[in-house]
């Protein structure tokens, strides 16, 4: 790409590497060059080495993650049996970890994403859980309702928006609204309960 571009003229130029003569449509644009147009017609650069390997990189990323996914699949057990040795061996690490992931509000949507997925493939089990959970805590439930009903993060009440947290910024009216509305179905769902 160092071979000197030939001038613009009636929006036609010459491609440094075929040396036809096309219309300035036909070159790609260049942050690089006085003209702002790349020295080679578009159908040189896509042939191209630099090109072609940018492109099999791409292609290998995709693979690799593929691989990853498989791999992990595949050794679901092990993975886990693994992990959890590493995080009994690393507790103060561990549990640095998980206080990052879950004060981080961006985690907030993907573990709420995660947790209904998982419900819904074990419902009957959830059910039990729910269930075993809510009877032996009850000054839990009670922190928790109120504590949430006051203060509901931006990520959580975009779930419900389906979009994503930050368009609170954007759109605060919207997010207060549904806000509003989470905190008066919990109210309602409360008033039943009792
Ligand atoms: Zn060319």
């Amino acid at each position: 790409m160092s071979a000197p571009a030939y001038p613009i003229i009636n929006n036609k130029k010459i491609c440094t590497k075929c040396k036809e003569e096309k219309n300035i449509s036909e070159f790609g644009k260049s942050k690089k060059t006085k003209s702002g147009l790349c020295s080679e017609c578009k159908k040189c650069h896509n042939t191209c080495e630099r090109h072609i390997h940018i492109v099999d990189l791409e292609k290998n990323k995709q693979k690799r993650k593929q691989d990853t996914k498989l791999y992990y699949i595949k050794n679901k057990e092990k993975i886990c049996k693994r992990t959890t040795e590493w995080a009994k061996k690393n507790k103060e690490k561990t549990k640095k970890y998980g206080e990052k992931y879950y004060t981080n509000t961006l985690n907030l949507e993907k573990r709420y994403i995660r947790s209904s997925e998982w419900e819904k493939r074990n419902v009957e089990k959830r059910k039990v859980q729910k269930k075993q959970w809510f009877n032996s805590n009850p000054e839990k439930i009670k922190k928790y309702r109120t504590k949430f009903s006051n203060d509901i993060p931006n990520a959580y009440v975009a779930i419900f928006l389906q979009r994503p947290a930050s368009d609170a910024k954007q759109y605060p009216l919207l997010f207060e609204m549904k806000r509003l509305q989470i905190q008066i179905s919990r109210e309602i769902k409360q008033k039943q309960l009792n």
